[in-house]
């Protein structure tokens, strides 16, 4: 007995010598809402539950002027950002695609051939985060931990998965239309094959009985927020069959776009949040003293939002019907771990515009640029200007050009000359603010319009030769909305004000206005977690975050 008494004794003063070794939550989740608009918080809330949203905003702390501060507001800059610390400059993310020199072709951010497919037939599973350039917080909390923290990245989108969990997580999954089934890429630890549970999750087969259902709005529900006359601005390029209102026959569409319709439905979501608990059930999480993370994303609000655009109901109902798969997360943390013992950040990769069809018709000055034809336009321009049937353009995407290099100078052309050209040329098209080249963006004072926010999204070796800035409220027609539907990318505020709250783990309750960038969330979870910022990290500490 009294040596015992001893044995606790010594115990209780290590501990009080150790008393700077830091308290950390068990668990931490980043929730990441793509395409949700800062407004959605507030437009929706009194149709939402009141343990979803809701709660967060009433016991959470609430960052109301959070906005991207780069360009572009696309996917994957603005999910690397979050868990990065920092824009394109910083993290060599410019854009969900983009002209590679190497290749010699477009290349898609995560693609990468040296991995095979785990989980399913096809190539869905090739990819990797190799193009990430800087560490994520992800990263740093497994390496703080001699990688005992776990990690692991869940979403529809690759994307959005691959590039949260960082370089060197547990796991990250992502959603294969073909087969229905969660997969992975070879690139991580479970290269020999799928865990058994994840197996077993996928033998459930939830995406065949969710698309087995009518999608139509919830019963007793007015969708105030919405405008039933939506009808002919609902017309995304992406799945026609989902045009003309609800009720949507998803089993019928079904049969023409596979499973992948689900990933318009609010049934995305609610299979994500099926995963995401069977994962923090199956991988222990949040179990030990080593606090790990799940970065979890969800994908429908931007593919709803790009289909169907902001007035439309079937946008209100994933945003309600999400708000009910929050309240089922935070209802299983309560259960499970206490509410306590795990930090919850969310926030948005991007926010998203109205539909300029729309926008037009209630005389508000909008339009889309026809991005599409800049190529074959610009083209017999320098055809007529200097005279060559050559491609002197490799690529146009994302408001930027690529220009051939190799070509331009072999032809012996002078290529500022033919930058100068370019810049007179696309100038003068309509809803075209002005353009900028390359070197103008790393050159031109600060205050120049729209340059910070470009010279953070801008990456030498990656970003075009060109860059288009369009007016207010002009989209281009890359995402082909040209009759309906919503996009984003622009640096204007319907793009880059996103929520930002933080709840959990002690967390004081309250709103903030001061402004924030979402680069200051991955520095702020690392200074709580005391452990180092992402590498590439240029966003601040947000003190709110730590008064108690
Ligand atoms: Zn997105
Ligand atoms: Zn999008």
């Amino acid at each position: 007995m009294r040596l015992l008494t001893a044995l606790l004794f010594s115990w209780i003063l290590a501990g009080t010598l150790n008393a700077q070794a830091p308290v950390r939550p068990k668990l931490i989740i980043g929730i990441t809402i793509d395409q949700m608009r800062y407004d959605y918080l507030y437009r929706y809330a009194s149709q939402y539950g009141s343990d979803g949203f809701n709660r967060l905003l009433r016991e959470g702390l609430s960052f109301e002027s959070t906005h991207y501060d780069f360009l572009p507001t696309y996917t994957a800059p603005g999910h690397a950002c979050i868990y990065t610390g920092t824009g394109p400059a910083g993290n060599g993310i410019i854009g969900n695609e983009w002209w590679d020199p190497e290749w010699n072709a477009k290349r898609y951010v995560t693609s990468d051939k040296r991995y095979q497919t785990i989980g399913a037939e096809g190539r869905a599973g090739q990819h990797s985060p190799s193009v990430l350039l800087s560490t994520t917080v992800t990263d740093e909390l497994r390496l703080a931990t001699n990688f005992r923290s776990k990690v692991v990245g869940i979403c529809i989108k690759d994307r959005g998965s691959i590039l949260p969990a960082g370089h060197i997580p547990n796991a990250s999954y992502w959603f294969d239309d073909q087969s229905g089934n969660w997969i992975t890429s070879s690139y991580y630890p479970d290269s020999l094959g799928l865990p058994e549970w994840v197996q077993a999750f996928n033998n459930r087969k939830l995406p065949e009985t969710y698309c087995s259902q009518i999608w139509d709005r919830l019963p007793g529900v007015t969708y105030e927020q919405s405008f039933a006359d939506w009808k002919k601005y609902d017309r995304g390029r992406y799945a026609v069959s989902l045009t003309g209102g609800f009720p949507h026959n998803i089993p019928a569409i079904r049969k023409k776009m596979g499973l992948g319709v689900i990933r318009f439905t609010p049934f995305a979501n609610t299979l994500t949040v099926d995963f995401a608990l069977e994962a923090l059930q199956q991988m222990q999480l949040g179990e030990d003293a080593f606090p790990d993370l799940l970065a979890l994303s969800f994908s429908a609000p931007d593919y709803g939002g790009h289909q169907f655009g902001i007035h439309a109901e079937e946008v209100e109902d994933i945003y309600l019907r999400l708000d009910r798969e929050i309240a089922r997360l935070l209802n299983y943390i309560d259960q499970r771990y206490g509410k306590d013992q795990v930090l919850i950040f969310v926030s948005a990769d991007h926010g998203g515009g109205e539909t300029p069809a729309h926008l037009k018709d209630i005389r508000i000055p909008a339009d889309v640029f026809p991005e599409s034809k800049v190529d074959s336009a610009l083209s017999a321009h320098f055809k007529s200007r200097f005279q060559t049937d050559r491609r002197l353009i490799h690529s146009v995407m994302n408001q930027m050009v690529w220009l051939n290099h190799q070509l331009i100078d072999s032809l012996g052309l002078d290529r500022q000359l033919l930058i100068q050209v370019a810049k007179d040329y696309l100038r003068k098209m309509p809803g075209v603010y002005t353009v900028y080249s390359a070197e103008d963006i790393l050159q031109l004072p600060a205050d120049a319009p729209a340059i910070a926010a470009l010279r953070k999204g801008f990456y030498p070796k990656r970003s075009g030769d060109l860059f288009i800035q369009l007016d207010p409220n002009w989209h281009p027609d890359d995402q082909a909305f040209l009759y309906g539907g919503a996009t984003h990318g622009s640096s204007y505020a319907y793009d880059t004000h996103v929520p930002l709250l933080w709840y959990g783990a002690g967390i004081k309750a309250g709103k903030s206005y001061q402004p924030a960038t979402v680069s200051d969330i991955a520095p702020t979870l690392s200074a709580f977690l005391k452990i180092m910022e992402p590498s590439a990290s240029t966003g601040n500490v947000l003190e709110r975050v730590f008064e108690r």
